[in-house]
């Protein structure tokens, strides 16, 4: 048995032992409770001095019967289990349907009974409202507050929301709220907790946040110094006279090697690309040709050659190549990114959504403007950043639960420390997953699919297709309009319509094309959701009600002369196929009545027309109410006899997890179901990590449209899977190794700024310390130098020599008498080392300065300290930027890069704290002794200004 299994079924037990307790105390003590008094024994609960376990299985007890009261729903033992498994910090595994979002109800209403907040990351902000929305009621019956958290609400806004016992929002954002805290200057302006230590955390969807989107760190950019924006253009014209390999030189240096003709290569697997010899040459004869060194930036316009590509001063040029290079052949157009008004997006590659306001960094996204011939915006340099991995380890504990954990157990235990445990369904899966069928050319595996989805739908059988990119799903959709099917698209470019889309796909005969199913979160209930559905035309009869006033009071206004036109046909508006309701079609209706240009157009075609019109559609949204009220069970029984929801891949995802989630779509609660993929030896991820010499031969010896039916094949589309999951996994690894060496000086460093924040007397101590270490030198061995120097300022008070002199003139009078004092009492000639001597002198100087009595200076100190530190910081952060791709030469002479990075990394830290402390006094020193005219403006602190976060 392995260990996972062992635990597994350890815990599984544990758990159901401590159902039965909550069963009984329920029975026992709340069977017959007042409503209103379950909030006040909750709380009494909470205030008790019960053992952490019978508070939790009371907690749990009593939110039973608030969820049998607000929402009529029991929680199933499954969900119990569940739930004490989230109480517990492990990763629970419960599939599709199995009821999650109920489920983290009874883990958070045990937090609050151990007097513990919680945070709920969901996978997207639409799930963080809609989850925290549908648990309100149940949460204030338990006296439980509750609040989301999404982008675009004002800070004061998140800030109350924060103090919530429960907030839901996604890790996203609470990692650039996290990020965002850190750069406030008074304490009342962060949002978050100021110590996630004593909030736990519980991950819906882990697997996705944690695995998936852990894959890159999470960054806030501000405003960079600005560059000549024609230079990314001048950049690519270079960048496109380069020859390209036709394959990379052999790696093993065992080999001799020959290198291939051209002027660089390219990696797809790292997305990179290098330069060879021949290359620079061509790249500095090209620089050299159009004075590319007085494009570096605007101030810089003298024109002088390159001698070499290699001095420090002309690096960027290849910096920008490179990033000219990957941008025309490692990213591509609607698949890493879409062109919309005149701006790259970018296309998350793991919901296959846009991420809004991101950005490439590092000049990559330039580089990409400049292919697609869009503006080019400015770039910008890093205020913050985190690991999505680092962030979480700031709470007191984490848990999660996804559909698809179990594949990636050891990453959790690995990264996470988090125990993944495997809850069993609450009804047996019953879902039948055929084989792999496998083609040799793309164009045969097409053509399967479509005749495997005309069969399917001739029936009614709902499908959902699941592609592995915009444009792959572009593709399908053309070649099922082709053949008259009629379908939705579930991808970056149309999420408007996802949840209603989405609350149609189990519907008979519908077919749903969709990029990702990763992180949707949204159930395929089959014969179509109901609630979901009715709770759409509710929005559309509540907006079509308002425009019909809108329109009315327009017409009364403008009492139009214009001609009447009443001749309208109903049936070009409402389609009613096969009882199968299209509501999209009624919403887009609904959406352009907003739109100005409609409305004026349609208010050209005169008032009848206009309000018959308004009319029609009220109708419909009346007519489609009634066919989904009468229909559904008729719905379902339809989808119940074909079979229910087909998932059909059209490729094999990265990972086996991810197949699993598309999969898991179907047979939910112990619902019908099938799923299929299909595979071809030309899918490009195929080429790219697995060229197996077995397709190779196949491709010459076996007809081009037969299912290839050979365990071998098998066997190597999963090892080429595998490949891919093994280097998403080293990706992960790498960027959470790297993070976590910069975590320490991070968690330093926002120990030290939180101290400014929430203590006045940080500074006071922090400048005392720092004046003692400038003092410090002093030991037996540099006793006589010091004597010496004491000596000479004893003689020439107004020497500014150094530091200590600076801070010795401060104040003359007072400085003289101490070092007369000490003539006075010590034997100067004793010239021996005397550390009592040496401490009063000491503790004489830190007194003048302690018995500064002005505490708006030491506050305005404090603030300059402040933005002295965000600023070091910052340069720090760049300075790591660029040492994390420097490190990646060690490699090349044997050299561990982590380590290297490493030592960069703390020797950087050192210094910026050193150089910091060394500043406080310089700035003590300025603010003493600047003008007094020098207004007061000066010393207000602005927060830096955001202006882009990405994680990209
Ligand atoms: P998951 O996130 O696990 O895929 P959801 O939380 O979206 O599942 O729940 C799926 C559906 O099951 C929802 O419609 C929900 O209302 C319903 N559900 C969950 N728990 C229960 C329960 N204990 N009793 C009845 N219905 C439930
Ligand atoms: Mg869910």
């Amino acid at each position: 048995m392995k260990l996972t299994q062992f635990f597994n079924n350890k815990n599984i037990n544990k758990y159901k032992n401590l159902i039965l307790q909550i069963r009984e105390i329920e029975n026992k003590f709340y069977n017959n409770i007042e409503p209103n008094l379950i909030a006040v024994k909750l709380k009494e609960i909470k205030e008790s001095s019960k053992s952490e376990k019978e508070k939790i299985l009371h907690a749990i007890a009593l939110a039973n019967k608030a969820s049998q009261h607000t929402l009529r729903m029991s929680y199933y033992d499954v969900q119990l289990m569940g739930a004490l498994a989230l109480v517990d910090g492990c990763v629970a595994e419960m599939k599709t349907g199995e009821g999650k979002t109920l489920t983290c109800s009874a883990a958070v209403a045990a937090n609050y009974a151990l007097g513990f907040q919680t945070h709920v990351a969901t996978a997207n902000e639409y799930l963080a409202k809609r989850d925290q929305e549908t648990l309100e009621p149940l949460y204030s019956f338990l006296g439980i507050s509750s609040n989301f958290c999404v982008s675009g609400m004002e800070k004061h806004e998140k800030k109350e929301s924060y103090k919530s016992d429960v907030v839901y929002s996604t890790a996203q954002e609470l990692g650039f709220d996290f990020l965002r805290d850190n750069l406030v200057y008074s304490l009342d302006m962060k949002m978050q907790p100021l110590n996630l230590y004593k909030v736990k955390a519980i991950i819906d969807e882990a697997d996705f946040i944690l695995i998936d989107e852990a894959r890159t760190p999470l960054i806030i950019s501000g405003e960079a110094p600005i560059k000549n924006l024609d230079m990314y253009l001048k950049i690519r014209e270079i960048a496109l006279k380069l020859e390209k390999m036709d394959r990379a030189p052999e790696e093993n240096p065992l080999y001799i090697q020959v290198m291939p003709k051209g002027d660089f290569w390219v990696d797809e697997k790292h997305k990179t690309t290098y330069i060879s010899e021949s290359g620079y040459e061509k790249i500095e004869a090209l620089s050299n040709e159009i004075h590319i060194s007085s494009l570096e930036n605007t101030e810089n316009s003298v024109k002088k050659n390159i001698s070499s590509l290699y001095q420090n001063h002309n690096l960027w040029i290849l910096h920008e190549i490179q990033n000219a290079l990957k941008a025309q052949y490692c990213y591509i157009k609607d698949k890493d990114y879409i062109v919309h008004d005149g701006e790259i997006l970018i296309v998350d590659q793991n919901t296959g959504r846009i991420s809004k306001g991101r950005s490439w960094s590092n000049g990559l996204h330039q580089a990409i403007e400049a292919k697609e011939n869009v503006k080019i915006n400015p770039e910008t340099v890093t205020l913050g950043s985190i690991s999505i991995q680092n962030y979480f380890r700031n709470y007191l504990k984490i848990s999660g639960m996804s559909g698809t954990v179990m594949h990636s157990s050891e990453e959790f235990s690995e990264i996470y420390q988090t125990t993944t445990i495997q809850i069993p369904t609450n009804r047996p899966l019953i879902r039948k997953n055929h084989n792999d069928k496998i083609y040799l050319s793309l164009q045969a595996k097409y053509n399967a699919i479509i005749t495997d989805v005309i069969e399917r739908h001739k029936k009614g059988q709902p499908i959902l297709i699941g592609t592995t990119s915009v444009s792959e799903s572009e593709q399908i959709s053309q070649l099922l309009s082709q053949q008259q099917i009629k379908h939705h698209v579930l991808n970056a470019k149309n999420h408007l319509l996802e949840a209603q889309i989405i609350a149609q796909a189990g519907q008979p005969y519908s077919v749903t094309v969709s990029t990702s199913m990763a992180g949707r979160g949204t159930d395929i209930i089959l014969g179509g959701n109901k609630e979901a559905l009715l709770s759409i035309l509710s929005s559309q009869q509540e907006r079509i009600t308002e425009r019909k006033a809108f329109f009315q009071m327009i017409i009364d206004q403008i009492q139009s002369e214009m001609l009447e036109n009443d001749h309208v046909d109903e049936s070009e508006l409402v389609e009613n196929q096969d009882d199968h309701i299209d509501p999209n079609e009624l919403e887009e209706l609904i959406h352009q009545l907003y739109e100005p240009q409609f409305i004026t157009e349609l208010l050209n075609r005169g008032n009848k027309f206009t309000l018959h019109f308004l009319n029609i559609i009220d109708r419909s949204i009346e007519k489609q109410r009634a066919i989904v009220e009468s229909s559904h069970t008729k719905w379902r029984e339809h989808v119940l006899n074909v079979g229910g929801l087909y998932v059909l891949g059209s490729s094999r995802n990265e990972s086996r997890r991810i197949d699993d989630q598309l999969r898991g779509r179907s047979g939910r609660q112990g619902d019908p179901g099938e799923s299929c993929f299909y595979l071809s030896i030309e899918d490009p991820w195929v080429n790219v990590f697995g060229k197996n010499p077995i397709f190779n031969r196949m491709a010459k010896t076996l007809p081009p449209n037969e299912v290839i039916s050979s365990p071998l094949v098998n066997k190597a589309f999963e090892k080429a899977q595998s490949a891919i999951e093994s280097f998403h996994f080293g990706v992960r690894k790498d960027t959470f190794q790297y993070d976590s060496i910069s975590d320490e000086g991070r968690r330093t460093f926002l120990k030290l700024r939180n101290l400014f924040l929430t203590d006045n007397e940080t500074i006071k101590e922090m400048f005392i310390g720092s004046l003692k270490d400038f003092l410090m030198p002093i030991s037996e061995s540099n006793f006589y130098l010091y004597i010496e120097e004491l000596n000479v300022l004893h003689k020439e008070f107004n020497t500014h020599r150094d530091m200590t002199s600076e801070l010795l003139s401060y104040d003359i009078e007072k400085i003289k008498e101490l070092i007369n004092n000490y003539y006075s009492t010590m034997d100067f000639h004793k010239k021996e080392y005397d550390s009592q001597s040496v401490s009063i002198i000491e503790n004489f100087v830190v007194t003048i300065f302690e018995s500064e009595k002005d505490e708006n200076f030491w506050s305005e100190l404090n603030n300059e300290c402040l933005r002295l530190l965000d600023k070091k910081w910052t340069d720090h952060l760049v300075f790591l930027d660029d040492a994390r791709n420097d490190v990646g030469f060690s490699a090349m002479i044997q050299k561990n890069p982590l380590y290297e990075f490493k030592k960069i990394c703390f020797d950087s830290f050192s210094s910026l704290i050193s150089e910091f402390r060394q500043n406080i006094i310089e700035n003590f020193y300025y603010l003493k002794n600047r003008p007094e005219e020098s207004p007061e403006e000066d010393f207000v602190i602005k927060e830096p200004q955001i202006i882009e976060e990405y994680s990209t």
